[in-house]
């Protein structure tokens, strides 16, 4: 381990967002199917670019590979074919810089007394912190930084003495925050959603037998029908062929993240009963018609602008055409770890196409501004190419609070509309107006209850309660 592995392991851990996809698939008469959760990872790829990794289990026995990378790149076939079992489940993660070094990859798997267990985690615990406090004080130690492991360390313990199912269920009693997790031990497979349903789960039937995964996206590679999605506060067990559901909590509010709707998850993903396409078109709509604009063109920030952007074009009258082009191959702005080279990185993933913007009053639609770095640089480039005016909309409200739950937003302190009104965030951006999407119209977008969505970096209302010394943690890293 080099040194600056060693300091990552000193840093407060607590503190780390994490963001996610999970995937497990159960099929008793089959030895290959890591090959199968390897295509599910495929189509999760967009919840985590650092890391890869799947375990498989073979009447008990797991075997795992997982590293730093793309899921194509961390597997070949040979790697594959290694991985035989007929329970298999997988992990794709994505950190705040700093924490990316393999141990913390996923799935862990963990040997105890009654065997071996592999987790997989998607989701922020606000509490890990004291549990594990507590639990190195009896002694127990950890491998990484991640509080995935506080998770897998209670299961571990609770089932010294007791069933592995009352294991988890013991282990759900002690942790707060969110978690969807995909588990394997024995001959089953497992998948966990938190009391709030904060981070997805859902359930798919295969020839074979079931599959759980992060997004119904998947399902498609993964050869499987929709079933349900897995509800907040329960646990399926899937063994003997057969699913059983357990409430493990009975006072469950569900609480999904609006930002699984608005950015996160893939537009071809339903998410409990509502479809992502439909909702980020429609907040498009609804866009259009809170912040109306004289303009000639739409144009959307892509890809994660899109849908929303054709919406607004649907319901404004004004034309949709691409106005900035993307290069694929270029990684999230997000993760490139300073100021610099984040501003760079928007001039590598977006080119303008300045034959369509040339001379032309253009509205620009992204989903969401949050530091508030890439919409002034693209602003700056469409006036470049010679558009005559820039109005910016965005398909949801101002991000004013950090996330705790999974999505890696910044300290309040970096997130530019916690810190400025709407009219100063357009003239740093230099953009002709600026005009966001309410917090109700985004509640209609998603088409759920209000009180059944998190909300909480748009109004701060937290389903949870969190730490202020995480915040401050937060703030001292960056
Ligand atoms: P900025 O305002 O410069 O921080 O970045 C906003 C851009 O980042 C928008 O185009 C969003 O689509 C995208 N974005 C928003 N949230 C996230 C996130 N959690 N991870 C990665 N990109 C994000």
């Amino acid at each position: 381990m080099n040194k600056c592995e060693m300091d990552d392991f000193n840093t407060p851990w607590d503190k780390l967002e994490e963001e996610c996809g999970v995937v497990g698939v159960y099929a008793p008469g089959k030895k290959d199917i890591a090959r199968t959760v390897y295509f599910g990872l495929h189509a999760l790829q967009h919840r985590g670019q650092e890391s890869a990794g799947i375990a498989s289990n073979m009447d008990g026995k797991i075997q795992y590979y997982k590293e730093m990378g793309l899921v194509q790149e961390v597997f070949n076939d040979e790697i594959i074919s290694r991985l035989q079992g007929n329970v298999s489940i997988g992990h794709v993660r994505y950190s705040t810089t700093g924490e990316s070094y393999v141990a913390n990859a996923m799935p862990l798997v963990v040997y105890h007394k009654a065997g071996s267990i592999a987790l997989a985690h998607n989701g922020n615990l606000v509490n890990a912190k004291e549990i594990r406090d507590e639990l190195q004080d009896n002694g127990v130690i950890f491998q990484t930084s991640i509080d995935s492991e506080v998770i897998a360390s209670l299961i571990a313990k609770h089932s010294r003495k007791d069933t592995m199912e009352n294991a988890i269920i013991e282990t759900t009693k002690q942790i707060k925050g969110s978690y969807a997790l995909v588990i394997t031990y024995g001959e089953s497979l497992i998948g966990v959603r938190d009391p709030h349903g904060l981070r997805p789960l859902c359930i798919g039937r295969t020839e074979e037998g079931f599959v759980l995964a992060s997004e119904s996206c998947a399902f498609s590679v993964l050869d499987a029908t929709f079933v349900r999605d897995v509800e907040p506060g329960e646990m399926v067990i899937i063994e003997n062929g057969e699913l059983r559901s357990i409430k493990y909590n009975s006072s469950c509010q569900m609480s999904v993240c609006a930002f699984e709707y608005v950015y996160f998850s893939r537009p071809d993903s339903v998410i409990d009963g509502k479809n992502v396409y439909i909702s980020r078109r429609d907040a498009g709509k609804i866009l259009a018609r809170e912040c109306p604009a004289d303009a000639d063109l739409v144009i959307a920030v892509p890809d994660s602008g899109t849908v929303a952007a054709i919406g607004y074009a649907q319901e404004s009258g004004i034309p949709f055409g691409e106005g900035l082009i993307k290069n694929r191959y270029v990684g999230r702005t997000f993760i490139q770890p300073d100021q610099r080279m984040r501003e760079l990185s928007v001039r590598l993933k977006l080119n303008v196409l300045a034959e369509n913007v040339k001379g032309k009053r253009i509205v620009m639609i992204d989903d969401s501004i949050v530091r508030g770095t890439t919409s002034g640089k693209i602003v700056q480039m469409l006036k470049d190419a010679g558009a005559k005016e820039v109005h910016i909309r965005v398909s949801s409200p101002p991000v004013v609070h950090s996330c705790y739950f999974g999505i890696d937003t910044p300290n309040r302190r970096y997130l530019v509309a916690a810190n400025h009104t709407i009219e100063e965030i357009a003239e740093m951006n230099g953009a002709d107006s600026l005009g966001y999407l309410s917090v109700d119209g985004l509640i209609e977008s998603i088409g759920l209850e209000s009180n059944q969505i998190c909300k909480a970096c748009f109004n701060g209302n937290y389903p949870i309660e969190v730490p202020e010394e995480s915040d401050k943690l937060k703030f001292e890293k960056e």
